[in-house]
């Protein structure tokens, strides 16, 4: 698609309802690999010059989100990658999967999650 001012409002529009409804802190978006070969590269390590082959990349540890708007063909795949980048923000610890992209059915259907928490090592009753 082609990124022009109304389509990177529309972007940051979605990322801003998804991240509410997710209940993570909305994480800086990236829409160019411009941008992400501009970043700083301790924030991009690993996927940096690869970020062009991906619809998008979530690197989690700095809350930052990669949408390849140039790679991706219609609304419909955008939505969905946003979606998808945002799971992986919410529910870090899950890999790709079954379970996943159950959970980015839900989050394109509207469902909202509650916080994510950590879990405690120790349990006790
Ligand atoms: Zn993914």
């Amino acid at each position: 698609m082609k990124l022009d001012p109304d389509l990177t409002l529309q972007i940051l529009e979605k990322v801003g309802i998804y991240s509410n409804r997710f209940s993570i802190s909305e994480p800086q978006i990236l829409l160019t690999t411009k941008e992400v070969l501009d970043a700083p590269k301790e924030m991009t390590e690993g996927r940096r010059t690869s970020a062009y082959k991906y619809y998008g990349v979530s690197y989690l540890q700095h809350n930052l989100v990669f949408i390849n708007v140039r790679k991706i063909p219609d609304e419909k795949t955008l939505e969905n990658t946003i979606v998808h980048e945002l799971i992986h923000m919410r529910f870090p610890y899950l890999a790709h999967g079954k379970r996943f992209n159950k959970l980015v059915r839900q989050g394109l259907r509207g469902k909202t999650f509650p916080p994510y928490r950590k879990r405690s090592k120790t349990a006790a009753i």
